[in-house]
């Protein structure tokens, strides 16, 4: 049979056209080049998912149980098993509850700590769970950058701890605390880390600390988040991680009276579950607005 050449040509065009809409369906056409900061909605506790535009993967904390793995799926796709950089703020079961399970499930590639230890199940469990991975353990200290995405400039660093925890006796004052930074966005990750500790972030690096986004110390509590601090780190946005009803009061009204002054909107996981922030390398616009499920903005949440 001879087969024209409108023929072929029709053929031809159709199979175009349907790689293209595959292509477009999948977003392998219209790929934004944003970096995705997330904080899941994992309760009484933080775990932050962070996924730069060439899909590297990290997460700061895993939150007090397995309930990030039902948090990842809503941010991973099913078939994605590894992720690159899994950060231990500190050794509290609210930031490590979720990691023995991660260690487990996922292929980890860098596992960043501060080598402070806790005297609990849990611990044990996340010590044993780490160490039996491929995972290159690294610890954590002020200095280290993290690469994520060097065509596109995404990097992270480390700002505390320094040289030595010894004599720090609260765990929360170890939380290693990052700056997450594209272009001209920054975000801002203190853990657990008490208004003590923003002091000497405070000396240290002065106007450095400036971010768009800022985590709140503790869960919103009101052993974080100076009002000195505030100003300097100046953020547009902060985010409360902490669980609905929890015992411990957070965010308290002290830490919510200071962030309303200042005028930062305020987003929280308790209102709003997970809370996601798509940040844009536009040097004039800074972030673009930000885009998520479920996202609740509290402009007039006075204590
Ligand atoms: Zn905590």
């Amino acid at each position: 049979m001879k087969i024209g050449y409108k023929k072929i040509l029709s053929i031809a065009t159709l199979i175009f056209v349907a790689i293209f809409i595959i292509s477009f369906e999948k977003g392998l056409l219209n790929k934004v080049e944003y970096l995705q900061v997330s904080f899941l909605d994992v309760g009484q506790g933080d775990s932050v998912f962070i996924e730069a535009p060439n899909g590297v993967q990290m997460i700061v904390d895993g939150g007090p149980d397995d309930s990030v793995l039902r948090e990842l799926s809503k941010v991973m796709p099913f078939w994605d098993r590894s992720i690159d950089i899994v950060v231990a703020t500190h050794p509290d079961k609210d930031h490590i509850g979720g990691l023995p399970e991660i260690f487990q499930r996922f292929k980890v590639g860098t596992s960043l700590d501060t080598g402070v230890t806790s005297d609990t199940g849990i611990y044990n469990e996340y010590k044993k769970r780490r160490a039996s991975s491929s995972a290159n353990l690294v610890q954590a200290h002020s200095g280290q950058v993290i690469s994520l995405d060097e065509k596109s400039g995404v990097y992270v660093e480390v700002l505390f701890p320094g040289e030595s925890l010894n004599e720090i006796k609260d765990k929360n004052d170890t939380s290693i605390i990052l700056r997450v930074v594209y272009g001209e966005s920054e975000v801002l990750l203190t853990g657990d880390a008490s208004v003590k500790i923003e002091r000497f972030l405070l000396s240290k690096y002065g106007k450095n600390l400036e971010s768009d986004i800022l985590k709140l110390g503790h869960h919103g509590s009101k052993t974080s988040t100076s009002k000195e601090f505030l100003e300097k780190v100046n953020p547009e946005s902060v985010v409360i991680s902490a669980g609905v009803d929890n015992s411990y009061g957070h965010p308290s009204k002290e830490t919510l009276y200071i962030v309303n002054n200042f005028g930062s909107k305020i987003y929280s996981t308790i209102d709003s579950g997970i809370v996601s922030f798509y940040l844009y390398p536009d040097i004039i616009e800074g972030i673009k607005p930000y885009i998520t499920t479920s996202l609740e903005y509290h402009e007039n949440w006075l204590p």
